[in-house]
């Protein structure tokens, strides 16, 4: 049983109800976030409510709580969760605002509340194995549509296109559009070509992930070549390395893509020196 939180109560899940006509049930009219928590502390609070800011002046809800409001809020749900058996263990806090209750009709409701939602579970840290073999991926036509920089949650095509990884044997799959990689259906993507990392630049094909701004950070502080630049598929194709980044996956090697080995097929020595610098900068923030 967890605690959760529902506009303004905490509440044991299996109590919690929203109603039928919320716009999130009958339309996935609303925006969400995912945050770590390691040892009980928000990872990067300020950036994962500036992008929910964002996603909600974007999608024009009005942010119901202010930075402050949410950090007490996600930090006493935290404290809730954060007992006995996940006790200092690392949470990941999801929370969501959809637009509120209204009678079914697809113009803004005016003067509705908001509905409030969040909730922590355990967050895994990668397992040792995919760690050191590394995962596979596929890659298919990106047919999302053209705000993927909005984390909303109606996020059925990220569904089907992820499951067709896992229905491969895969880990996730990454996403072409005209002819250019744009990121997984729930990470962002990275290249190694020649010791010079690269990632796709923002815009509205991807969402601007915490996890692979972070990395950039890293590779900036410690003098590691980076760049922000298309990836078309060759190049893609025939990177020495693949990575994918997300909050929950931290930075995931990929050593097979469409069933053939990236690079020499094993996590790659640009992966390995990233890793221990991501871990060792979680490490001080404790
Ligand atoms: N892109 C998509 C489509 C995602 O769903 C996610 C994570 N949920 C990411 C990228 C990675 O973002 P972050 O590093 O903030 O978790």
């Amino acid at each position: 049983m967890s605690i959760i939180y529902l506009n303004g109560d905490y509440i044991p899940d299996h109590e919690a109800c929203v109603s039928v006509l919320d716009r999130g049930f009958i339309f996935g009219d609303g925006v969400y976030e995912v945050i770590p928590a390691y040892h009980g502390k928000l990872f990067r609070l300020s950036e994962h409510l500036q992008r929910l800011q964002n996603s909600l002046d974007a999608i024009r809800i009005t942010n119901p709580h202010s930075p402050q409001q949410w950090e007490s809020i996600l930090d006493e749900l935290i404290a809730k969760n954060n007992v006995d058996e996940n006790k200092g263990g690392d949470l990941s806090i999801y929370l969501q605002v959809t637009r509120g209750v209204a009678k079914r009709d697809h113009a803004l409701p005016p003067d509705i509340q908001p509905t409030v939602f969040a909730m922590a579970n355990p967050l895994q840290a990668p397992g040792k194995t995919d760690l050191q073999a590394g995962v596979s991926a596929i890659t298919r036509d990106d047919y999302r549509w053209l705000n993927c920089h909005i984390k909303a949650i109606s996020l059925l095509p990220n569904i089907l296109l992820r499951q067709q990884a896992i229905d491969a044997d895969a880990t996730e799959t990454i996403l072409i559009r005209d002819g250019e990689a744009t990121e997984g259906a729930a990470s962002n993507l990275f290249i190694v070509e020649n010791e010079i990392i690269a990632t796709p630049p923002k815009g509205p094909f991807l969402l601007p992930g915490i996890t692979r701004d972070l990395v950039l950070e890293i590779a900036q502080q410690n003098h590691i070549s980076w760049e922000e630049s298309t990836i078309s598929e060759s190049r893609l194709r025939n990177a020495d390395e693949i990575w994918i980044t997300s909050s929950t996956k931290e930075i995931l090697p990929v050593t097979k893509l469409d069933g053939k080995p990236v690079g020499n097929g094993q996590p790659g020595s640009m992966w390995h020196k990233m890793v221990d610098l991501f871990q060792a900068f979680k490490q001080s923030l404790r």
